[in-house]
């Protein structure tokens, strides 16, 4: 009697599972591979799908998080993974779990009494108590514990063996045994995922794999043909591919037998597109005399801020996807040398010179400089820089190290990289609802929020994102 009655009063919590794919490409999925991909191709049948507007700047931190809050990043505060403590030279942090102090979706739901799974999402060390369980990213260091509960750990060593968060060095290693490494982890990544899916159970699943990310930038170069670097018939021709097949079985895999009122999303924080080289941003600022080093450096090498003659320096630059660039401003920085009423002036200096510079053909790079504290970023949280560049829409990766002889270098200054990142990422829903199939205008802010809504809870203070109606 009080089961029928349970039924009619009280609905059932809807269920989801979320499968996150960094740096997925939507090129890939939804146009040259999907006749080669039955599962994301029926996924994209069956419901809604488009490109997703990452976040700025859209790397893998600050974007899963923002796709989590449905918070854009200078809200949250968060500008990368390693960040400067403002009015210092010298002090760092890298942004971890403790720097995240908005609600992501798994905390709203886990205070609302759903229950919740979370396996390999960025940004999840140290693990934080949820109504569920937390697998996290690699710890800081090596051994720390790494799942909520703590008990965890044990379970997940019987179920898939060691537990590996992500390819060590990367960039540096033979291809070939890093190839074998990233197809090793993301099997086990979706292994695992069914696996606590099926004992544990929740709610809200979700899982995040890196294993796209890192065959971009290792191997793209073999995909594109447009890739600068792309000779046809290289043995490694059809490595992404290969992989994205890989991970279109283990998707039909971890489909199966789920519900079709189940909400199912598969999601990428950003995009991949060719990198057509690096930008040597420090050695820029410092042939038009904004950075001034102690001495000359004979030789290429990191940048290093003791390395800076302060005094005479009013800028200087972090690499990366994007470029960080920063101002020694007077009241801030310990030797700060720009007055705060010029320093308007002077980034709107740079920016404009940024914007101007020419690629080694000649032509304009398409530079993108966005201020922190100007329109499109306004009251910007935490340790910002002060300006955010986007070279050539990200084609060009920002170098930090000093003393090359050329501007424009054709690798990356960290190892090995094919890859830049594009702000469009995936985006593929399937529910109850009735398939909309393709969908313009989609933002990483609207998922956070979408999922909220149909647990028929509110976003959290300070989201951008709106509701999709799906
Ligand atoms: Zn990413």
């Amino acid at each position: 009697m009080s089961a029928i009655l349970d039924g009619v009063t009280a609905a059932r919590p809807p269920c989801v599972l979320v499968v996150g794919l960094d740096c997925l490409s939507p090129d890939l999925v939804f146009d040259r591979y999907r006749e080669q991909l039955p599962a994301f191709a029926a996924l994209m049948r069956q419901g809604t799908w488009g490109r997703l507007r990452s976040t700025d700047p859209p790397i893998t931190i600050p974007a899963w998080t923002c796709m989590m809050t449905g918070v854009p990043a200078s809200r949250l505060g968060l500008y990368g993974f390693r960040h400067r403590r403002l009015g210092s030279y010298v002090e760092k942090y890298l942004a971890n779990a403790t720097h995240v102090r908005v609600p992501r979706v798994w905390d709203v739901l886990s205070r609302a009494g759903h229950s919740v799974g979370v396996l390999g999402v960025p940004q999840t060390w140290p693990p934080a108590p949820v109504n569920g369980f937390l697998v996290s990213d690699a710890p800081a260091a090596g051994s720390a514990a790494f799942t909520f509960p703590a008990e965890l750990e044990a379970e997940i060593e019987r179920a898939v063996g060691r537990y590996r968060f992500d390819v060590e060095g990367f960039r540096m290693a033979d291809p070939d045994r890093v190839l074998d490494a990233i197809r090793a982890i993301t099997c086990q990544r979706f292994e695992l995922f069914r696996a606590l899916s099926a004992s544990r159970g929740g709610d809200f699943l979700m899982m995040a794999d890196m294993g796209p990310d890192r065959i971009h930038h290792l191997f793209y170069r073999h995909c594109d043909p447009a890739h600068p670097r792309h000779r046809p018939g290289h043995r490694h021709t059809d490595v992404v591919l290969d992989f994205y097949r890989l991970l279109d079985a283990e998707l039909a895999r971890t489909l199966q037998g789920v519900p079709a009122e189940c909400h199912v999303l598969v999601v990428s924080d950003h995009g991949a597109q060719p990198m057509l080289g690096g930008f040597c941003l420090n050695d820029w600022l410092i042939a038009r005399g904004w950075l001034r080093l102690k001495q000359p450096v004979p030789a290429v090498r990191d940048f290093h801020e003791g390395l800076v003659d302060w005094p005479n320096t009013r800028a200087w630059a972090w690499g990366g996807h994007c470029g960080r660039i920063f101002l020694n401003l007077r009241g801030r920085e310990p030797d700060g040398t720009v007055a705060p009423e010029q320093a308007s002036a002077v980034l709107d200096e740079i920016a404009q010179a940024l914007e101007a510079q020419q690629d080694p053909s000649g032509r304009l790079m398409g530079n993108r400089v966005l201020r922190l504290g100007g329109p499109e970023l306004p009251d910007p949280a935490g340790d910002p820089p002060d300006l955010l560049v986007y070279l050539g829409d990200m084609r060009w990766r920002a170098l930090g190290s000093i003393g090359h002889t050329d501007i424009f270098q054709q690798e990356n200054d960290t190892g090995a990289d094919d890859a830049s990142h594009h702000p469009m990422g995936v985006f593929i829903h399937r529910g109850p609802g009735r398939p909309q199939g393709h969908r313009a205008g989609l933002r990483l802010l609207d998922v956070a929020p979408t999922i909220l809504s149909w647990f028929g809870l509110a976003s959290v203070d300070g989201c951008e994102g709106r509701v999709l109606d799906l």
